[in-house]
């Protein structure tokens, strides 16, 4: 089948209107009418060959939600006309030590929801700016907020579970002084994530104006990162900093913060390596610094079900598909409150 999609045939080029085709659904695979698609840093990333070996056409996208409209013969956890969700992830090898553990993310052969390998034409994966997606069923998420909250809840999928997923892993909590750095779509998250699950959030954020909001979206104080003596205030205080920041940086000015034995993550993957850090300010304290790539199916089913018991969605603003090329020059201007969602209806026009 043909569908409308929006993408990119080189990495120096604006996205484009696209015609690509998917497959017809088998017996495992669900097929879905995409309603909307955030818009993550990542396809940025990718779209412009930022971490290289980008295929083209490239169409982005991996914060997918949308209606069911056929499903294969074998398929029983989802029906036409459910609400649902793909992230990040449309298929892995099913049977290593990481699928077994519902943690497919950590697959050697995960394939992304695009630029990841796939018999399908051309030969490689196809991403959520488009009509409509094809997908084997393990990867389908079930939707259970409200249909009119669907828009802010794309971003869950990718930028959801990927703040999620370390919050949890280093069991964020009650008694925690948790930081986050920098407020975009994915620390946006990580600030009501961590809010929610009772922890005491502080925001790190290199955006005077951006002040007001965070304490909005639920952090308990808010540190402008560029401002020596705010960052001195906090020294050896914190357990749990995730750091979402997209471009290089130094990290010694957030190591500096952890207690002893207090761990920083990186979820944020710029192009290039950061600065830092030294080796002094990780062994005086015992600090961790670690990484961590989105989530596993089960874990991303939990953080839905978790988001829509405790009324988290994403703030969002909703565009055309034609607006993508000035909304990736917002974002890389931190212009973008907090997250861009594609209506992908207007792929049709
Ligand atoms: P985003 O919406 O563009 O937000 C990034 C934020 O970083 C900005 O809003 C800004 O926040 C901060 N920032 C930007 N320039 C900065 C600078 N020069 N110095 C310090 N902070 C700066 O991006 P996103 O979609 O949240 O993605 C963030 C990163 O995570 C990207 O690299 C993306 O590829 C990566 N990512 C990783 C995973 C994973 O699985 N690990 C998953 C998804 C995305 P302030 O204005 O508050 O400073
Ligand atoms: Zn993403």
């Amino acid at each position: 089948m043909t569908v409308k999609a929006y993408g990119a045939h080189a990495g120096n080029l604006p996205l484009e209107s696209l015609e690509i085709t998917r497959r017809a659904p088998g017996a495992h695979d669900v097929q879905i009418a995409i309603d909307y698609c955030g818009v993550c840093h990542s396809d940025i990333h990718q779209v412009r060959s930022e971490w290289d070996g980008t295929l083209y056409p490239c169409v982005p996208g991996h914060e997918i939600v949308g209606r069911v409209v056929a499903v294969g013969n074998h398929v029983s956890g989802h029906r036409v006309g459910d609400l649902v969700g793909v992230g990040c992830i449309v298929d892995s090898c099913k049977h290593c030590a990481d699928c077994d553990e519902g943690l497919e993310n950590y697959c050697d052969h995960m394939v992304g929801t695009y630029n990841g390998p796939t018999p399908d034409a051309p030969g490689h994966t196809l991403g959520g700016y488009s009509q409509q997606i094809v997908v084997h069923e393990r990867y389908v998420l079930r939707i259970r907020h409200p249909q009119e909250q669907l828009a802010a809840v794309a971003p869950l999928l990718c930028a959801g579970i990927t703040t999620y997923s370390p919050l949890r892993h280093w069991k964020v909590g009650p008694g925690h002084k948790v930081g986050v750095v920098g407020i975009g779509g994915l620390g946006h998250m990580g600030i009501k994530l961590a809010h929610a699950m009772g922890a005491h959030v502080v925001a790190f954020t290199t955006s005077e104006g951006k002040r007001d909001a965070a304490l909005a979206l639920g952090a308990d104080e808010v540190v402008v990162s560029r401002n020596a003596d705010e960052m001195a205030a906090h020294a050896k205080s914190f357990d749990f900093i995730l750091n979402t920041v997209a471009v290089p940086h130094d990290l010694d000015a957030f190591f500096n913060l952890l207690k002893r034995d207090g761990t920083m993550t990186l979820v944020g993957a710029p192009a290039t390596p950061h600065p830092s850090p030294q080796v002094f300010n990780l062994i005086t304290k015992r600090r961790t610094l670690a990484g961590s790539m989105i989530g596993g199916i089960p874990e991303t089913q939990e953080m839905l079900d978790f988001c829509a018991e405790h009324g988290i969605v994403a703030d969002i603003e909703v565009i055309r598909a034609d607006q993508i090329n000035d909304a990736y020059e917002r974002m890389l201007k931190g212009d973008v409150k907090y997250r861009f969602v594609i209506d992908n209806a207007s792929l049709a026009a």
